[in-house]
């Protein structure tokens, strides 16, 4: 109790920070934009600027001209990727604060770390032990109640992708889902690991015609061992496109890709039984999966003797009208929180009433897992240089990047996959060489690629707090455009937009969980090495290598994040 009373407290600070700032600093994202474009086109090298303002706010360049939205938004080619659909938060939202970022970053750590010492106080007890609890989750409303009301949110959704308005700033489904929900579901993750998984509109298409059909067949072993590479295909072939087409920023284009997931999704449902696509394949899903070994609860077997004693296995096979797991789990093989969405399920089915839904500390999968995974593991570092590129992208620095590369007669496109890939390549690359040197200095010599499989883990925290901070801009520097959407999924219009808090605010946050996902992905760090290692110096001897490449990875993100807004505006 005493945690939420300060969870409270900090949530009022900050709710109070930010309203101050807001209005003491916040300057109309319109007006911002004018400034920011009039000092671009007043700059000696007009040409460059005016490009630059364009790539870094064409959501407000579109707010400005709606009459000439199509025409912004197809000039928005040039604007890459994301940078293309949503612009920058702190050039929308006016100067910072300094003193107010740092009380704001303050006061967001501190919830941060309330937040894990909540659970951490909490670790053990099985939720299921609360009755109300327990009744929600064997209702068999549950969890239809929250996947139909998403069913229809990405109706309307997928409805205005093609048939609303071709400008992002105009469209409310690009909005809701690409300021609202793709900012809100990593947080989620965090909490409560899959659970967007259990709601997701795309495999309910799926699990509808697997009604008529019923497939039995499972997925082969070519889908099991390498489906996770297909995932990592996928993850990187979408974000390249939109960094080389602006996807987010072309409603028509997010819905065709909305559809081919779901076109994929349908077809794997209709050949494999259980949800074979979202375990597998789904880029998403493999995000999600490596998201959610942060997660603050477990679903796990009570008594693993009695699991072994149990013939009807009925987490696995269904009873009644409920089906089995749909993610193939078996209670007492099941290890962690990556392949489960709290369906719930299993713990309608047991009939000894065996499964538990424990909280647990924050992360703890991290280091405690029973059996490391070389191809998670790998997701999670192909993740660090995504994130690292994807905020790159919205800084002046990126056209400087891209000018150099094409200085060798190599083309824009071509410019921007080299760099894509140089991202993606190099922290890989110095990844393979602290392994190779940790590995070296363990007590009982191990491999490095054993050595790469275990510590790749420790890189989750910081790259959620990079996807959050990211994220976070959309979701706070475009707020008011969230409520126009909403208002917008009736008439098909949009008009509202600009920031919800100032940019000293963002900034902060931003601060607050870069901060929090550096010191988290060295204590994660530490834990897989004292998990190899007797003694604590043995264990500081072997994070050492990878400690100086997570200390670079937090001082890169932190680069990112801290580069002055007149350099990302250009
Ligand atoms: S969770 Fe229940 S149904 Fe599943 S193996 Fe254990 S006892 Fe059996
Ligand atoms: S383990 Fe249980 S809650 Fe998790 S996905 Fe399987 S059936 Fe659902």
């Amino acid at each position: 109790m005493k945690y939420l009373n300060l969870i409270f407290v900090l949530l009022t600070a900050l709710a109070v920070t930010g309203a101050e700032e807001n209005d003491s600093h916040i300057m109309p994202a319109d007006a911002a934009l004018m400034n920011m474009a009039e000092s671009a086109d007043s700059s000696t090298d007009t040409e460059h600027s005016g490009h630059d303002v364009q790539d870094m706010m064409p959501g407000m360049v579109m707010n400005k001209s709606a009459d000439s939205s199509a025409e912004t938004v197809h000039a928005g080619h040039e604007m890459h990727g994301e940078t293309a659909g949503t612009g920058n938060a702190h050039a929308s939202t006016g100067p910072v604060d300094l003193g107010a970022a740092v009380i704001t970053g303050a006061l967001g750590l501190a919830l941060i770390i309330g937040m894990i010492a909540f659970f951490q106080s909490l670790r053990g007890k099985d939720l299921l032990e609360y009755t109300w609890f327990k009744k929600l989750l064997k209702n068999n409303l549950y969890p239809k109640i929250l996947q139909i009301p998403t069913l229809f949110f990405f109706g309307f959704i997928t409805y205005y992708f093609f048939w609303g308005s071709l400008s992002y700033s105009q469209n409310p489904g690009s909005i809701l889902a690409w300021t609202l929900w793709w900012p809100l579901v990593p947080l989620t993750f965090i909490l409560l690991g899959r659970i967007w998984c259990v709601i997701c509109p795309i495999p309910l298409v799926g699990e509808f015609f697997q009604k008529f059909i019923r497939p039995t067949r499972r997925p082969g072993r070519f889908l099991i061992k390498y489906g996770i590479w297909i995932t990592d295909g996928i993850f990187i072939a979408i974000t390249l496109f939109d960094r080389l087409y602006g996807m987010v920023d072309k409603p028509w284009l997010s819905g065709m890709i909305f559809l081919l997931i779901t076109g994929g999704a349908i077809i794997l449902s209709i050949r494999y039984e259980r949800r074979s696509f979202c375990k597998h394949i789904c880029f998403l899903g493999g995000v999600s999966g490596n998201y959610s070994m942060l997660a603050g609860v477990s679903i796990e077997s009570k008594n693993p003797e009695r699991c072994a004693t149990c013939r009807v296995r009925a987490c696995y096979f269904g009873s009644g009208n409920t089906p089995g797991c749909p993610y193939a789990q078996f209670m007492p093989a099941k290890i962690g929180m990556r392949n489960c969405n709290l369906c719930a399920s299993c713990i309608k089915n047991c009939p000894y009433d065996n499964v538990a839904f424990r909280t647990r500390s924050i992360a703890s999968e991290l280091w405690s897992h029973a059996k490391v995974s070389f191809s998670e593991s790998f997701f999670a570092k192909l993740m660090v240089g995504i994130v690292i590129i994807q905020n790159l992208g919205m800084l002046a620095v990126w056209s400087n990047l891209q000018n150099w590369v094409m200085q060798f007669g190599i083309g824009e496109k071509m410019a921007v996959i080299l760099l894509y890939f140089a991202a993606i390549v190099l922290p890989l690359a110095l990844m393979t060489i602290t392994s190779y040197l940790s590995s070296s200095l363990q007590t009982e010599k191990g491999t490095m690629l054993a050595n790469f499989a275990a510590f790749g883990y420790a890189f989750i925290p910081i790259d959620v707090a990079g996807h959050l901070a990211h994220n976070l801009f959309h979701l706070l520097a475009e707020g008011k455009s969230i409520i126009g959407a909403f208002l917008g999924l009736f008439t098909g219009r949009v008009d509202y937009s600009g920031a919800v808090v100032s940019s000293s605010v963002v900034t902060g946050l931003q601060f607050g969980l870069i901060i929090a996902g550096g010191f988290g992905t060295l204590y994660v760090a530490y834990r897989i090495a004292r998990a190899k290692e007797q003694s604590t110096i043995a264990a500081l001897r072997i994070v050492l290598p990878h400690a100086l490449l997570l200390v670079l990875v937090f001082a890169v993100n932190l680069f990112l994040f801290i580069t002055p807004m007149a350099h990302r505006g250009g």
